[in-house]
């Protein structure tokens, strides 16, 4: 962003956008900042106050982006830098209108800011991870962490026990959560039900909470639900059971089933083999559901590659998927906090770099584009609240 670039402001619906250049600022109904985007990178604001950068290089393929949050010490000066930019731009709307949007801009200073993210804290614990296209979504943790919590390639839960909210803590977390959106929640449609898989909740306490959100949260806000599932615990629940649950408008579940690979799934603890998953996931497009599917891209490594993509691919040909599904291409990433990196020297598997990784993506990318589901990347880089 220059500082000498002609600076205009337009209001678009409820939020404020500045044009400076090539760059584009955006800011929502309460005045915080939301995007900045210019040719080639992006920075955008999650709602726990973190700062994602993301650049797009002249590299074919789906790892053309690279993501970096921005550091603590980093922040203040940015955020002056925007707010400057937003503020001077005012003089091109209307007086009252400017008037409006200048109060709204001074509250957040980067002091501001950062108590916004310890009132996102007394909301939530952190949102570890959610599906690239629920981002938007209205999050709401009916659950902490993963019934399981034991895949060797997932650290994402590692720091909470698995716990249902009962209807008087679901109630306090809703309070907490209205208040903290204020007015924002209107631009919310669809709930996304945290955390890894909430889907494992007992079929009529599961039903009780959509509902409980849906009165708090009203139609507009809670039409639609989503979710984290496993494959390995569906047999808890029945045909009929199903199906109540998607008329109460739960129709969307995102499940990592990672590979089809059996050995590969042994080894990355994944309980149940491929067949089992594909029969609980083809149990739930009985009903209607609509499937986002993970796949691990590199999990195990060059000596798995062709085992994990023709197992994976036998999967999906076995899969009753339809065009409203997705295949979300995960590149397998080193988690922090499990015994993976220990396991796979054990096992003496080496791990893809990272332009064979890109590879690996671009190959399997070809290799499932006859199915009939749409196949979109699922960098857990990327992942941000927002
Ligand atoms: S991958 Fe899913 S099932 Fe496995 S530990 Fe992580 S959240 Fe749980």
């Amino acid at each position: 962003m220059s500082p000498m670039t002609r600076l205009l402001s337009k209001v678009r619906g409820n939020r404020l956008m500045v044009l400076q250049g090539p760059w584009i600022l955006r800011f929502d109904q309460t005045g915080r900042f939301l995007l900045a985007s210019g040719p080639g990178r992006a920075v955008r604001r999650g709602l726990d106050d973190r700062l994602v950068r993301t650049r797009t290089l002249p590299v074919r393929g789906l790892l053309g982006r690279r993501y970096e949050i921005l550091e603590a010490d980093e922040k203040p000066a940015f955020y002056r830098r925007v707010y400057n930019a937003a503020l001077s731009s005012l003089a091109s709307l209307p007086r009252d209108e400017a008037r409006v949007w200048q109060d709204r801009l001074v509250r957040w200073t980067p002091e501001a800011l950062t108590t916004d993210r310890e009132a996102f804290d007394d909301v939530y614990l952190p949102i570890s991870i959610l599906p690239p296209d629920q981002y938007h979504a209205l999050v709401v943790q009916i659950t902490h962490g993963c019934s399981y919590n034991r895949c060797l390639f997932c650290d994402f839960y590692r720091d909470r026990r698995f716990h249902v909210k009962t209807p008087e803590e679901l109630d306090r977390h809703l309070e907490r959560l209205r208040a903290f959106m204020g007015r924002r929640i209107e631009e919310r449609s669809g709930i996304f039900l945290g955390d890894g898989n909430a889907f494992v909740v007992p079929t009529a306490r599961l039903i009780g909470m959509l509902e409980q959100i849906r009165r708090t949260l009203g139609d507009n806000v809670a039409g639609e639900f989503y979710t984290f599932m496993d494959t390995f615990t569906l047999e808890h629940k029945s045909p009929q059971g199903l199906r109540r649950i998607y008329d109460h408008g739960l129709r969307t579940v995102y499940t990592g089933l990672e590979t089809g690979a059996d050995r590969l799934r042994a080894f990355l603890r994944k309980p149940g083999t491929a067949r089992e998953a594909v029969h609980a996931l083809n149990v739930l497009k009985e009903v209607g559901f609509r499937l986002g599917v993970i796949l691990l891209v590199g999990a195990g490594g060059p000596a798995f590659a062709e085992e994990h993509l023709d197992g994976t691919l036998e999967a999906l040909r076995n899969l009753h998927l339809t065009s409203e599904d997705v295949i979300f291409l995960s590149p397998f990433m080193e988690p922090e906090d499990t015994d993976y990196e220990s396991q796979a020297r054990a096992a003496g598997l080496t791990t893809f770099s990272e332009p064979e990784t890109a590879r690996e993506l671009l190959r399997w990318q070809q290799a499932l584009a006859a199915l009939p589901a749409r196949i979109t990347l699922y960098s857990i880089k990327e992942h941000l609240y927002f």
